[in-house]
């Protein structure tokens, strides 16, 4: 099994990059927080489909979390994501320290609107979006790679990053993929371990519901009412809901019909402390 190299400095990294592009090679990245599962596992597997060479970044990036969320605690398993990357052949690992991400004196945001304001995660983590998109920004230009790829998992944040690396003109394409779930239908996530056993056998019931109303919407139910019931149902099991909606695939903007389409339902529940977000096309 190949060694991944590992760069703690946009410098090092800058030089490896420069090198692989002489060469005439491609480069992907696949930003992450670390806690690595198989849906990032997919994430690196789908970026060598695209390009000869692979950066995964590992940075847990303070500025996308509020200062009641939680970052102090958020898993930190470095020496088993690089065993992971190694054998799914990564090229690099980008594990800058805070300091090389924001130095001091650092102060500087991207301001978003589109996507980043449509009423969905940017209700309930107001400042969240406008740290992942300046760290994304600094990812993208720090490596100069050719592609990113970012999982459909996180829905808001794919369309937001898309949408931003266009209107910035950053030279990258976005590249989205599937979201990889448990047998049960749980979307994987790094937060999955907070679970209790208890909220775990909970926790799957998202994407049932979800699954379903999908179904009732193709089906032209009423979708008001078909929401609804979802809704209730969600609420009924035990979650606290954060939303639930419908809203245009592409622009996140809320829709009233079918007609309006293409859809995606998005939802955010808190089980216990912990918050899972997922989303499924119509
Ligand atoms: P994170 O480390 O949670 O910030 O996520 C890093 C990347 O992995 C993002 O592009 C996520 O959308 C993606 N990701 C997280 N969970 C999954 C999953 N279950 N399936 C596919 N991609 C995922």
């Amino acid at each position: 099994m190949a060694e991944v190299a590992v760069f703690e400095t946009v410098r090092d990294m800058r030089a490896a990059v420069a090198g692989w592009h002489a060469a005439g090679e491609k480069v992907a990245l696949v930003p992450t927080m670390g806690a690595l599962h198989e849906g990032h596992i997919a994430l690196v597997s789908e970026a060598q489909k695209h390009a000869r060479r692979v950066i995964v970044s590992i940075f847990v990036n303070p500025t996308q979390f509020a200062p009641h969320e939680d970052f102090k605690k958020y898993p930190r398993t470095f020496d088993s994501d690089r065993a992971k990357l190694a054998q799914v052949g990564a090229d690099a690992i980008f594990f800058p320290p805070v300091e090389e991400m924001y130095p001091p004196g650092f102060a500087s945001r991207i301001l978003l609107l589109g996507p980043a304001a449509v009423g969905l995660d940017d209700r309930f983590r107001p400042t969240h979006f406008e740290g992942v998109a300046t760290v994304c920004c600094k990812l993208f230009t720090q490596s100069r790679a050719d592609l990113a790829v970012f999982g459909e998992k996180d829905y808001q944040q794919l369309k937001v990053v898309a949408r931003m690396a266009a209107d910035l003109d950053l030279g990258i394409e976005i590249v989205p993929l599937a979201t990889v779930r448990e047998a049960d239908g749980l979307a994987l996530s790094s937060r999955n371990r907070y679970l209790s056993a208890e909220e775990r056998a909970l926790a799957p019931l998202l994407h049932r519901v979800m699954q379903a109303l999908a179904a009732r919407l193709r089906n032209r139910d009423d979708l008001f009412r078909a929401v609804g019931e979802a809704q209730s149902e969600i609420i009924t099991a035990g979650f606290e809901l954060d939303y639930l909606e419908a809203r245009h695939a592409q622009t996140l903007a809320p829709v009233t019909s079918l007609a309006d389409g293409p859809i995606r339902i998005l939802v955010a529940a808190r089980l216990g402390g912990t918050r899972l977000i997922d989303n499924i096309a119509v």
